[in-house]
């Protein structure tokens, strides 16, 4: 496929060749494509670009063939796939940290009680998570109670509040 017409480049080279990853280690990621092998990730996928950058960065793979090539791809897939898991947990948690904020927030304004009440709940809800699921208390203490956060938070609800 040449993408002669500049116009068309975003919209026809946006498509992922399966092929890429068994020429040049690559893999679609979102709008990207991530090398499985030094996981630096290209914005467009444009086959010269991949090619270029397997062919100068991972010299090494030339010689790779057959079943040989395809078990390191798999096993690079994998690598990646476990990585991504992780990463995709991780924000997962943020996340939750960032609604519970919002609704310790949402408690505080329904209840009438000061922002500064925010550090007070924390303090305790540490206290207890320690004693009933100290493998927990790192993910409680993520999560942004201070009088500066209920503030921001109240404040960002301000149209939902009862
Ligand atoms: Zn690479």
């Amino acid at each position: 496929m040449a993408c002669s017409k500049v116009r068309k480049i975003d919209r026809e080279c946006r498509v992922f060749n399966e092929q890429w990853t068994r020429d040049y280690f690559f893999v679609p990621w979102k709008d990207r494509a991530i090398c499985i092998i030094c996981k630096e990730n290209v914005s467009v996928f444009k086959e010269y670009n991949l090619r270029r950058h397997h062919e100068t960065r991972h010299k090494e793979y030339a010689s790779l063939k057959g079943a040989a090539r395809d078990d390191k791809v798999r096993r690079l897939k994998g690598g990646l796939a476990a990585q991504q898991d992780a990463l995709l947990r991780q924000s997962r948690a943020n996340l939750a940290a960032v609604r519970a904020s919002y609704k310790a927030a949402n408690l505080l304004a329904i209840h009438g009680k000061p922002f500064t009440d925010g550090e007070f709940g924390k303090a305790m809800m540490l206290a207890v998570s320690e004693e009933v699921c100290p493998e927990k208390t790192d993910t409680f203490r993520g999560v942004s109670l201070s009088a500066q956060s209920m503030t921001r938070r109240i404040e960002e609800m301000g149209g939902k509040r009862p």
